[in-house]
């Protein structure tokens, strides 16, 4: 039924090699504590490609006290900010010129298109740093005209240590998200990266120290969350934890920070973001930008547009379209020219897709394209569609994280937005119509972070992103995202003339 055949063919040999599978802590690539390694594996085949360190609490230890002693002895946070700047563009270039061995080495871990990784994902992390470098040396604070005969100055301060755990979907983009701006602001870092997806981080750290980063200012663990991750967010040694990663998780290190030492925590989390298809709208675009919305990256996105919700005027005709795309959607290895979606990112996550499938068919939805694994090794699932889908069902209100798409019909604006917003999420929505009034008043009515009018998806470095009720608490990239690493600290000096 799809147009290859590619997941049941012989695997393609990666044109990258492993380097790095150790804990970078204080500028050194250097074994666990414990001695300890993990697999991490390929998701094509399920087969390892390499035993990393495994960081646990100790490790986190060892990192978090680099990481303090990089920022109350310097250099990093009393260099000149346009020395930071010069750092961190210096980065962004060598990222440029190891563009394809980092999509290489994100596609064998991670299993997305070579062709995604290569085009947009890397090319991003690059961009995004120089987005940061560029702000580097433009934070500054104010002079405030308070009342009285008084001189207020206002310093924004780098906070200190951050703690960051990042996820496995884009493991270079939640890389670049967190690292960036910790950076510009003149903080030292300890970040946890995903298991399923260390090895990328560890590659692209190593050129950030050969651009001229000081030892110490980012220290890497790969390691697991209830270890290595519950371990930094409640050390009382770190000053802000970031977070992106499922609201149940993002629940727990909330806590944990709550209970050691109140470290501001700021949240990316899940979603279960409406995609709106209006009655006017041409209906094989709509079906396009749908289709991109919630199949992206596996169905991977903590964004994706898993709420299809289509007017009754142009429902079957989209359905049967939506339908036709699926089946042309080419599945397959990953490293091939071509292919849109690879295998999902393990085996928990293959499984936990194909229930969620059963329980779509069991629950009474039309299953209309997919609804099986594709081939017979790797994690591949098939492109996935269920029309007729109701509100109250499982597939409508929890994260697959998957490629399934749930097609939902509508009759009126109105009606819509009431179920749009009735989510405990909040994080992203996409809207499809002609007509600017519609456009506007759903920009207006609904309840999230970001809204993509005809189109979807768009990440811009300057653009903030973050969620609104369960999806998370702060915004990432944009002058937004700085406000998370600094501190604020108000001056106050009398002055002995104020007629001067
Ligand atoms: P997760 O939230 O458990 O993992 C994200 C990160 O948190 C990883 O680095 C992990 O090691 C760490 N972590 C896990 N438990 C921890 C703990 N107790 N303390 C500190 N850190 C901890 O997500 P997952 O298990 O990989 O995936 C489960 C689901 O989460 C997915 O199916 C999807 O719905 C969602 N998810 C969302 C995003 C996103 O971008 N919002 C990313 C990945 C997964």
């Amino acid at each position: 039924r799809f147009s290859t055949a590619a997941a049941t063919e012989e695997p393609i040999t990666p044109p990258v090699q492993v380097n790095y599978t150790q804990l970078l802590i204080n500028g050194q690539f250097v074994d666990s504590a414990s001695g300890r390694t993990f697999p991490t594996l390929d998701p094509r085949t399920g087969e390892v490609i390499a035993h990393v360190a495994e960081g646990d609490v100790e490790d986190i230890n060892r990192a978090v006290v680099a990481a303090r002693k990089a920022f109350d002895e310097g250099p990093w946070p009393k260099m000149t900010a346009y020395e930071r700047s010069r750092i961190l563009y210096k980065f962004a270039d060598l990222i440029e010129k190891h563009n394809d061995e980092l999509a290489a080495l994100e596609t064998w871990d991670n299993g997305k298109p070579y062709e995604q990784a290569a085009l947009a994902e890397v090319p991003m992390l690059a961009r995004l740093m120089r987005y940061y470098a560029g702000w580097a040396d433009k934070i500054h604070g104010l002079i405030v005209p308070a009342d009285g005969p008084h001189h207020v100055q206002v310093l924004h301060e780098p906070i200190g240590v951050a703690g960051q755990i990042i996820p496995w979907n884009f493991p270079l983009l939640m890389y670049a998200w967190k690292v960036g701006p910790a950076l510009a602001c003149g903080n030292t870092i300890v970040l946890k990266t995903a298991e399923q997806t260390p090895l990328s981080a560890l590659y692209v750290s190593k050129l950030l120290h050969e651009a001229g980063l000081p030892d110490g200012v980012l220290n890497v663990i790969s390691g697991f969350g209830p270890t290595a991750g519950a371990a930094l967010a409640s050390h009382m040694d770190v000053d802000k934890l970031a977070f992106t990663g499922s609201t149940n998780t993002g629940k727990i290190v909330l806590e944990l920070a709550a209970r050691s030492n109140l470290k501001p925590v700021t949240l990316e989390l899940g979603g279960k973001s409406p995609f709106i298809v209006m009655d006017d709208a041409d209906v094989d675009q709509a079906v396009e930008l749908a289709h991109f919305a919630l199949f992206f990256n596996q169905g991977q996105c903590c964004c994706a547009g898993s709420r299809t919700f289509v007017h009754e005027k142009v429902y079957d005709e989209f359905v049967e379209k939506a339908k036709a795309r699926a089946l042309k959607r080419v599945v397959g290895d990953p490293f091939k020219k071509g292919v849109e979606q690879g295998p999902q990112i393990d085996d928990e996550q293959f499984s936990k897709v194909l229930r969620y499938i059963k329980s779509g068919i069991d629950s009474g939805a039309t299953l209309v394209a997919g609804g099986d694994r594709f081939g017979s090794k790797g994690y591949y699932i098939q492109p996935t569609i269920f029309s007729d889908v109701q509100d109250e069902m499982t597939i409508a209100q929890e994260e697959i994280f998957g490629p399934v798409q749930s097609i939902l019909k509508f009759k009126d604006i109105n009606e819509v937005i009431k179920r749009a917003n009735a989510s405990r999420y909040g994080l992203a929505a996409g809207v499809f119509t002609n007509n600017l009034d519609t456009a506007n008043t759903l920009a207006r009515a609904l309840r999230v972070g970001s809204l993509w009018i005809n189109c979807f998806d768009v990440f811009d470095a300057a653009i903030p992103f973050g969620g609104y009720k369960m999806s998370g608490q702060g915004r990432e990239k944009g002058i937004d995202s700085l406000k998370n690493y600094l501190q604020v600290k108000a001056v106050i000096t009398p002055l002995k003339n104020p007629a001067w």
